[in-house]
C-alpha cells in the first residue's frame, strides 16, 4: 500500500509502499478513510527545528484519521469489527501512574502516532485499542477525521466556565476557530476573536464570533476595554503570539481565566507576571485531550448540542494529493484540510 511518509532529513513528504500493517495483541486495524492535516503534520514537512530534532525516517506521519475496523487484536474487547473509529493521537501506557491519574495527556511515558511510531496517513493502519474511538454515526465523517484537533478546543474550552461568559479566543487556526463555535454552543455570552487573515477572519464570522478583531488594523485593547470595561471572562490563546498574552493579561476580568494552547515560536522578551499576581489571574497550559473526559465531552457537544464545525473544512481531496494541500496550508488559505483514503 501507498503511504504518505517523512524519508529524507530534508524538507518535503513523499509518497512510498509500504508493507499492509498487521494486526498485534491489544491492537486493532482499521481501514483508513479520511485524515486530516494537522499543523505538526505541516512542521514535518516543512522539516524545521522541531521536526528534525524529534522524528527519525523513515516516519508515516498522520495522527488525525479515522475509519472502520477490519480486524482485533487478541485480548480487545471494547472495539469491534465494523466499528466506526478516530483516531486519538497520544499512546499512553495503560499501567504509568500518570496515565490512571488522568494525566495520560502530560506522562513521560506517552509518545505520539505519526511523530514517534508510525501514524494513519495510509489506506490501513493499526492502533492501540485504547486509541480507537468510536464515532456516533451522526457526526460527518470529514468532521469525525478532525476529532483529535477538535478535542484539543473542547479540552481548552471546558476547563473554565463558557455558559453566559464573555470569552476572548486570540487566533483564528483551526483549533481557535473549534474553540469559536464550542464557546457559542455553550452558551457564552460574546465570543470575541483576534485574527490578522481576512480569509480566517470570514470564517471565524461563520463559526459564529461575535465580534473579530484584526489586530494588524486596529487597537485591539482600545476596543475591548471600551465594550467590555470589566474585562472579559476568559482569553483563551491561540496565536502562540506574544502580543496576544499580553492582551490576554490585560483584557481579562480580574480573577479570570487565561487558558494557553498556541505555542509561542518567539522568545517571550517579558511577561507582567505582577500584573498577573495582583489581578488573581488563572493562568494554565493545555495540551491534548484529557484521556477520556474529553472525548466524552466532544461526543456530547457533536451528539447532543448539535456542534456543528463542518465550515472549518475547506478543502478535501485524495490522499495522493498530500503535496498541495501542504502547499495550500503553507499560504495560510485553509481552515482544515481533509484527505480521503
Ligand atoms: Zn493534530
Amino acid at each position: 500500500m501507498k503511504a504518505i511518509a517523512k524519508v529524507r532529513a530534508e524538507r518535503g513528504l513523499e509518497l512510498i509502499d509500504v508493507v499492509e500493517p498487521s494486526v498485534r495483541p491489544g491492537h486493532v486495524k482499521l481501514r483508513v478513510e479520511h485524515g486530516s492535516v494537522c499543523g505538526t503534520d505541516l512542521h514535518i514537512y516543512q522539516w524545521d527545528g522541531w521536526a528534525s530534532g524529534r522524528i527519525k525516517p523513515p516516519r508515516v506521519i498522520g495522527h488525525e484519521f479515522c475509519g472502520t475496523v477490519v480486524e482485533v487484536g487478541e485480548g480487545v474487547e471494547r472495539v469491534r469489527v465494523g466499528d466506526f473509529v478516530a483516531s486519538e493521537s497520544h499512546i499512553v501506557d495503560p499501567c504509568d501512574p500518570d496515565y490512571l491519574a488522568g494525566l495520560g495527556h502530560v506522562a513521560a511515558s506517552t509518545v505520539i502516532l505519526g511523530v514517534d511510531v508510525d501514524g494513519g496517513f495510509a489506506p490501513y493502519a493499526v492502533v492501540p485499542e485504547l486509541n480507537a474511538r468510536p464515532t456516533p454515526s451522526v457526526v460527518p465523517k470529514n468532521v469525525a477525521s478532525m476529532q483529535d484537533a477538535l478535542g484539543n478546543a473542547v479540552h481548552t474550552v471546558m476547563d473554565g466556565p463558557v455558559e453566559g461568559r464573555r470569552i476572548l479566543v486570540t487566533g483564528m487556526g483551526p483549533i481557535g476557530l473549534f474553540a469559536v463555535a464550542i464557546c457559542k454552543c455553550l452558551g457564552a455570552e460574546k465570543v470575541y476573536a483576534t485574527e490578522v487573515s481576512p480569509y480566517r477572519i470570514e470564517l471565524a464570522e461563520r463559526l459564529g464570533a461575535d465580534l473579530v478583531l484584526n489586530p494588524a488594523k486596529e487597537d485591539v485593547y482600545a476596543v475591548l476595554e471600551r465594550l467590555e470595561p470589566k474585562g472579559v471572562d476568559g482569553t483563551l490563546e491561540m496565536s502562540g503570539k506574544p502580543s496576544a498574552l499580553d492582551l490576554a493579561i490585560e483584557a481579562t476580568r480580574p480573577g479570570g481565566r487565561i487558558s494557553l494552547l498556541g505555542l509561542f515560536a518567539d522568545v517571550l522578551k517579558s511577561v507582567d507576571f505582577n500584573r498577573i499576581v495582583f489581578k488573581g489571574l488563572r493562568v494554565q497550559g493545555i495540551v491534548g485531550r484529557k484521556m477520556w473526559e474529553t472525548w466524552d465531552q466532544m461526543a456530547w457537544l457533536l451528539t447532543e448540542k448539535g456542534l456543528d464545525v463542518t465550515p472549518v473544512v475547506t478543502h478535501e481531496m485524495p490522499y495522493t494529493e498530500f503535496g498541495h494541500a501542504m502547499e495550500t496550508l503553507e499560504r495560510g488559505e485553509a481552515g482544515k484540510i481533509v484527505l480521503s483514503f
